[in-house]
């Protein structure tokens, strides 16, 4: 059999912090689709796809060496209000495992049954939602931006019932740590603060060396961080849909994809969680909602830093937020070296797409491709659209470079539920791997699977994505 050693250091917390147990039986496991890119983090080699447990052992049901599943606890607020204990209701850490540049990796199987916390839940994965996470983690990867990475997808070969009945599946993914903010809270709200400071210190001394001792500078990194990642997924477009502060990664990673978006037609108000009625995860409020959560996060770590050190490193996300998205819009447009009017330039682009409803990563793209193509993209609004690229070119007469910075493809919901629909309809995984492949090299053309970098036909229009995953 293939090798793997898991480790177990975020068991060695203490039972507090989780409930070791054995993952249930779910359906009939067999692999669906492995990514080869993922392999290496964890030191496998891609040879062990066709290992005959490779199937059993990601879902859960046959042990490695050092194999001590657990369920973790934590808590949370969803939607702005406080709703108690959650925990891993349908996920098992089977392991981490410290891969040959060192770096300690959490191996999660998501969908891999019932636990302790789950609630009314049945611990179950569609297979929907299952192929949208595992290829969201990728195309982030690709994209530069902090992420949750994917391992595989098994196939459970049961029906889950959502509003209809749908098959299941478990995804093995993979991140260098699943804390979330609502660990901290936990811990803080049950009045256990000796736990906060232990979970601290593990995080500081696996995942923040440089700031051991030191636990309000490492809370102003966790601010820093998080400010990037919202610059990040403004930059690209990216909604995440359930920024509920058990969905926010202690390490400013992107986590648990759930009703998430790209965007197609620029909308900065957009709401890609149809049950968010309200819109309080809509776009163009997550870097406000990332604010709010580092709040959340910094009262519960108050057992632990001064209150005027946290109201001061929280003061910090503005500025980062903003000096790291105005960097990358400047660097979307080539706008390296900075000169008046700049600001203006990008203001006026993104007002006018808003306007046309223009397409958000095509326009980027066709900046460093072609001023025919962009003109093309702000429909009713062609005039004004060349009247902009006149300004821009006046600006910036070298457009070398740009087709690096500004994918060609991003995950749009379209393009993932093309993958799905093979997959379900057709049992047929090649469309799955195509752009699997495409989303892992998103500056390249591919002229073959062009197609899938336009914005989506009439009948994937309406397309929406609820909590119900
Ligand atoms: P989410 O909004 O998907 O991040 O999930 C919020 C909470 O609900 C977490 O504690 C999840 O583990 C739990 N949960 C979501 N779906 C299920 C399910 N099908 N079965 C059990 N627990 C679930
Ligand atoms: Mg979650």
């Amino acid at each position: 059999m293939f090798h793997l050693k898991l480790e177990n250091h975020f068991a060695e917390l203490g039972p507090d912090f989780y409930t070791a147990m054995l993952a249930e039986r779910v359906g009939v496991p067999h692999l669906l689709h492995a990514n080869p890119k993922a392999a290496p983090l964890v030191g496998l080699e891609p040879a062990a796809f066709s290992d005959p447990d490779f199937a059993a052992v990601f879902s859960g049901h046959k042990p490695l060496d050092g194999f001590s599943p657990l369920a973790m606890a934590y808590s949370g607020h969803q939607f702005g209000a406080w709703a108690g204990q959650l925990g891993d209701g349908r996920a098992l850490l089977i392991g981490q495992t410290r891969n040959g540049a060192g770096e300690l990796w959490d191996i999660q199987l998501k969908g891999a049954g019932k636990t302790p916390y789950s609630r009314f839940g049945d611990g179950r994965a569609v297979m929907r939602s299952t192929i949208r996470e595992y290829l969201a983690g990728e195309a982030m990867a690709a994209l530069g931006i902090p992420t949750s990475r994917s391992l595989c997808i098994i196939a459970t070969d049961e029906l889950v019932q959502r509003e209809t009945a749908e098959p299941g599946a478990i995804l093995a993914r993979l991140a260098r740590s699943h804390i979330r903010f609502g660990h901290f809270e936990h811990f803080h709200y049950a009045g256990k603060h000796g736990h906060v400071r232990q979970l601290a210190d593990y995080v500081i001394g696996e995942y923040f060396p440089d700031f051991a001792g030191d636990h309000a500078g490492w809370f102003g990194e966790v601010v820093r961080r998080t400010a990037h990642l919202i610059a990040h997924w403004q930059s690209v477009g990216f909604a995440h849909g359930v920024m509920n502060t058990d969905n926010m990664s202690i390490l400013g990673l992107t986590l648990d994809y759930g009703p998430f978006g790209f965007m197609d037609a620029y909308a900065p108000g957009l709401i890609c969680n149809h049950t968010d009625e309200a819109g309080r995860y809509a776009f163009d409020m997550q870097p406000a909602i990332a604010h709010w959560n580092l709040r959340a996060l910094a009262a519960a770590l108050n057992s632990l830093i001064p209150t005027e050190a946290l109201i001061s490193q929280l003061d910090t996300y503005e500025s980062h937020f903003r000096k790291q998205y105005r960097m990358l819009m400047r660097a979307k447009c080539g706008l390296a070296n900075e000169m008046p009017g700049d600001d203006e330039l990008i203001g006026q682009l993104l007002t006018l797409m808003a306007k046309a409803g223009a397409d958000y990563t095509s326009v980027f793209r066709a900046l460093g491709e072609s001023d025919a193509v962009f003109a093309t993209l702000f429909a009713g609004h062609e005039v004004d659209a060349m009247a902009w690229a006149a300004r821009y070119r006046a600006r910036l007469p070298q457009l070398a470079g740009l087709c690096a910075v500004n994918p060609r493809y991003v995950l749009r919901n379209w393009v993932a539920e093309a993958a799905i629909r093979a997959v379900e309809d057709q049992n047929d995984t090649s469309v799955l791997d195509r752009v699997l492949h495409l989303v892992q090299a998103p500056y390249d053309s591919h002229a073959d699977d062009a197609a899938f970098a336009a914005p989506p036909a009439p009948e994937y229009r309406e397309l929406s994505v609820s909590c119900s995953s």
